[in-house]
Formats: C-alpha cells, structure tokens, sequence
C-alpha cells in the first residue's frame, strides 16, 4: 500500500478523496473526504472509488468514524466496500458510522444474500439528525439538515478553534449559512451550472462563503458540464473577501 506522506499532526484538515459527479471517472472517485487532526480520522462520504483512495493515506484501522452526509449513490456506496473489509478482516474493529435515518436498514437490503451480517452488527450505527454534535477523539463534528432532494446533513468539524465545513449536496438554505460562519476552510459544492433546487452554482458557493467570513472555499462536486477554472472564475466574490478560491482536487489536503 503507498501513502502520500505523514499524517497531518496537530490542526484540522482535509484531504480530498474524490469530488466526481454523479459517476467516478479514471483516477477521480466520488465525493470522500478525510479529515484528520492528532489523533482522529474521519472518513467523510464514501462515493465509489473513495475507499481505495483513503487508504493512500490511512487505513481502515485507523479510521475513527465515517459520516454519510446522504444515501445518494456517489456518497455512499463504498460503506459496501468498508463493510467488506470489516466482516474479512482478522481483527475487525467496530467502526462508528453516522448516516442518515435508516441507513443501515437500506443497506441490510443489499447485503443481506447468503445470510450476511446485518450493518447494525458490524459497525457502531448511529443516526444523524438536525443539530447534532458529537466528539470524535477531539474534534466536534455538528450535523445541520440541509436542502437537498433526500435527507441530507451537512458537517461542521472543529478542534481547538479550527473550523471546517462541509456542504453535502444542498441548495440554499440557512443551515448551510450555520456550517460555513466563520470556518478557515469550506468544502462547498457547485454541483449545477445554472440555478437548480437542491443544489448550488458557483457563484451561490462564492457568494455563501463572503457572506460567512470564510477563510478558504473549495469548491466540489462540480456539475460534469464545469470545468474548475470556469467554477473558480465564477465563485470568486467581486470583492474578493475570500482569502482563497480553489477546486478541489484528488489527494490534495486543505487546512
Ligand atoms: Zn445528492
């Protein structure tokens, strides 16, 4: 297994496993995050592709919990891979996995030919809902509903006063405003050209982010017809209060 360097000690950060939508291409997975701080890792959506790509920089044994902002397939569906790992591992550890309501259930549905174990037996399921703030080794993660065609949940993740936010898939909404105030960094999708219910274009993410004092916006998720120089031209706020607009890009940590 090859990994792309130390872990990150001391402050919060994020390094990006995959942003592709709504299908992996070669070499870029669906939407994953890893964020990391001394002692904690969190495995932040698990799109296709995005397993293979976390353990560049971590193992599954090192992961301390996932979150699945939703069960839209480009961000869930490596749990079936991480699954996989656990039941076939030799000393399998109980990860905690956060999900939206049921999700465990729904993915009972798939696994459950030839008599495999339920989810609920082989991770630690807990259940997201709107407001809820949990501890993970040190850093606080918050989870706020947003506006997204199926229950979806936004993230906040703070240590010793670092922020990073995490939109998921979300239109407008005022919850999204609560994720990003104030955070150093704001993982932020632009996942549709032109005006679109439950999603955002670039400049609503450049706008969202000047109206946050956010330190750095990095866009994600970008509709497949948005190149990132064009979804970078366009988020950037015309008065420039952004220290830094960027695209996310595969293996590259933010912090
Ligand atoms: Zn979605």
């Amino acid at each position: 297994m090859s990994r792309l360097g130390p872990e990150p000690r001391g402050r919060l950060s994020v390094t990006v496993l995959g942003t592709a939508s709504p299908y992996p291409r070669p070499g870029e997975p669906c939407s994953g995050y890893l964020l990391r701080a001394a002692g904690a890792a969190v495995w932040a959506d698990a799109g296709s592709g995005t397993m293979a790509e976390l353990q560049r920089h971590v193992g599954l044994d090192e992961v301390d919990a996932l979150w699945i902002s939703h069960l839209h397939p480009d961000h869930c569906t490596d749990l079936l891979a991480a699954y996989n790992w656990v039941v076939n591992a030799r000393e399998p550890r109980r990860i905690r996995v956060y999900g939206p309501p049921g999700w465990a259930s729904r993915f009972d549905a798939v696994a459950s030919a030839n008599g495999a174990q339920r989810f609920a037996e082989v991770f630690d399921a807990r259940e997201l809902h709107d407001g809820l703030t949990t501890d993970v080794n040190g850093v606080s993660l918050t989870a706020r509903a947003v506006a997204h065609a199926v229950p979806t949940f936004g993230l906040r993740a703070e240590c010793d006063g670092h922020v990073i936010a995490y939109s998921a898939d979300s239109g407008p909404c005022r919850a999204l405003t609560d994720l990003a105030e104030g955070a150093h960094v704001f993982v932020c999708e632009a996942g549709t050209k032109a005006p679109q219910t439950g999603h955002l274009t670039p400049e609503q993410a450049g706008e969202l982010a000047t109206r946050c004092n956010v330190g750095q916006l990095v866009l994600t998720h970008l509709a497949p017809d948005l190149t990132r120089t064009e979804a970078i031209a366009r988020a950037r706020p015309a008065d420039n209060t952004v220290a830094s607009v960027t695209a996310a890009s595969v293996a590259l940590t933010y912090g």
